[in-house]
């Protein structure tokens, strides 16, 4: 039996990103492929066996082709127990990658062979650095006609900003792809002939040495001249691989492959896992040290929360991180927010099928709890001494509804379907001072998160509403306190609006940054803050 310790360093905990159709979906199937056993969390069928199966339980994500939420997929191999967290490949839901990330310690970039950096990879990306965290990348679909690989690093180191080494180096591309080079081993690894097509067989690679006569036999003259010439000027490029630069999040290790073919997902998995850290220590606020992983007792921080993924099961999921020790289905743990002792009870509705009831977790993984309705993102639960994770922080929104109901009837579900809504972070709500609550302002990043929102209301809380969209661009939080500065004597712009958040903060929209500094210069009392402590 495994020690606790031994548990906890096997760990690897990362997230995937890309641009919508670069083939995340693809290589996470593959990489399945090579584990021992699946558990799903987030998953409502529970295998990865067909496309979507393993994300898609909102119909809008079917609609759209694009993936709304977030789920968690664990599997062993070589001794590694890996958790992979899928994340929205939509910008608009940058948010919910950005909190996804906060619960990863690393991620895996896919990138498209012929299409290079895209616009989402670029917003992506920036999400990822502001976690600094090894980031790894996987150019994919080298079985199609590609861009040339040295092109392709150069796009990734200037584009994006990260110093780029490649792990292996790809053999022809579309027709001529015939396998990859690993700069490690100083092997060929090629296909065995029969590598076409959708595998999902496990490749037979054949492994020889460059400037092998048996070389061009296997891959062509011309494929074996010319990577000989690249393989030269590689090596003779100044750069040496720095494990160091690697960890900050400085120097990205590229894989070339085929997640389709199946080709190069094993090698990029076995180097991945070598060079990925074990789950990395988290900060106590309380103490301002790091939270050992290593720590004997179970610690962790909620990073989502998600109603209703089971439409027969209304009930709610508290995604937590764990940060340290050993968690235990059923276990009594201190909720440090809510002051109190809970149980902590795991969603049942969530594992769909028999494999899948989370009995016990280390710290890396993720478990998902049943929340009655008490958890916010960011809060710590805990045993032993009382630790408290840094409080995740909410994106400004960019863009603002009213939403109002259609059917006053319905007034009860409409409270209570924005309140779940905006507890689950799905979007930021705001009260206008004379409106009752049938009618409230919605603020959110991306304007996709808007359409989610009026789904959900209408099939899980059986409400239509009626969406005007508002012009405001910008929005300050009041940090004066409530008996400090009337607000009714506010000199503002007529297009300025004062509202309230659900705590009672008070804020002010505005429709440019214009008018941001127009409030400033008028009113030498206010503070304005950026950053709230919405919902
Ligand atoms: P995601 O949106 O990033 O999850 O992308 P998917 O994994 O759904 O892949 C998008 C499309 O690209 C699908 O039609 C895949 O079959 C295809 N695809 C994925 N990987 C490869 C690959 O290595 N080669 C080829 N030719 N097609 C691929």
């Amino acid at each position: 039996m495994p020690t606790l310790a031994e548990h906890i360093a096997s760990r690897r905990t990362f997230a995937i990103i890309s641009h919508p159709d670069a083939g995340k979906t693809t290589l996470t199937e593959k990489l399945l492929l090579y584990s021992g056993s699946i558990q799903t969390a987030g998953s409502v069928k529970g295998k990865a066996s067909s496309k979507h199966a393993v994300s898609d339980w909102m119909d809008i994500e079917k609609e759209r082709g694009i993936s709304v939420t977030s789920s968690v997929l664990q599997f062993e191999h070589d001794g590694c127990c890996v958790n992979i967290l899928d994340t929205p490949g939509h910008q608009d839901f940058s948010e919910d990658t950005y909190r996804t990330l906060m619960a990863a310690d690393a991620a895996v970039m896919v990138i498209d062979a012929a299409k290079g950096v895209e616009a989402q990879t670029k917003k992506l990306f920036k999400v990822c650095t502001l976690r600094h965290i090894p980031i790894f990348t996987f150019v994919n679909k080298m079985d199609r006609e590609s861009r040339d690989p040295f092109e392709l690093m150069e796009e990734i180191e200037t584009v994006l900003g990260i110093g780029t080494y490649p792990m292996n180096w790809p053999i022809g591309n579309g027709r001529t792809f015939r396998g990859v080079f690993d700069r490690q081993t100083r092997n060929v690894i090629a296909f065995d002939g029969e590598g076409r097509g959708n595998s999902t067989k496990k490749v037979a690679e054949i492994e020889a040495e460059l400037g092998d006569a048996a070389l061009d036999e296997l891959i062509g003259s011309d494929n074996h001249q010319n990577l000989m010439d690249d393989i030269e000027l590689l090596d003779g490029a100044a750069d040496e691989f720095d494990l160091d630069a690697v960890r900050a999040g400085k120097l990205s290790p590229v894989f070339f492959g085929s997640a389709l073919t199946n080709f190069g997902v094993e090698p990029f998995l076995k180097e991945f896992l070598r060079l990925a850290p074990a789950p990395l220590p988290y900060t106590d606020t309380i103490s301002g040290d790091l939270v050992d992983p290593q720590r004997k007792e179970f610690a962790g921080f909620v990073f989502k929360i998600q109603a209703n993924m089971d439409k027969n099961h209304r009930d709610r999921i508290a995604f937590v991180r764990i940060c340290s020790g050993k968690f235990e289905r059923g276990m009594e743990a201190f909720h440090v927010q809510g002051g109190k002792k809970l149980k902590l009870a795991t969603g049942t509705s969530l594992m769909a099928d028999d494999r899948a009831t989370v009995d016990e977790a280390y710290a890396g993984d993720i478990v998902g709890l049943f929340d009655p309705g008490i958890f916010s993102i960011g809060d710590t639960v805990c045993k032993g001494e009382h630790v408290q994770f840094p409080p995740i922080p909410t994106f400004s929104p960019e863009h603002f509804a009213r939403i109002t109901q259609v059917n006053t009837l319905k007034r009860k579900q409409f409270v209570k379907g924005m309140h779940e809504l905006a507890q689950e972070g799905a979007v930021q709500i705001f009260r206008e001072p004379g409106f009752g609550m049938e009618s409230v302002i919605c603020g959110v990043v991306g304007v996709l998160q808007l359409d989610v929102l009026e789904t959900r209301l209408k099939n899980e809380y059986g409400v239509e509403v009626r969406r005007q969209g508002m012009p405001y661009t910008d929005i300050r939080w009041i940090a004066n306190d409530l008996n400090e500065l009337d607000t009714s004597r506010l000199n503002i712009t007529r297009d300025t609006k004062l509202v309230e958040d659900m705590r009672g903060g008070r804020l002010l929209l505005f429709t440019n940054s214009w008018n941001v500094n127009w409030a400033i210069d008028h009113n030498p009392d206010l503070k304005l803050s950026e950053v709230g402590n919405v919902n």
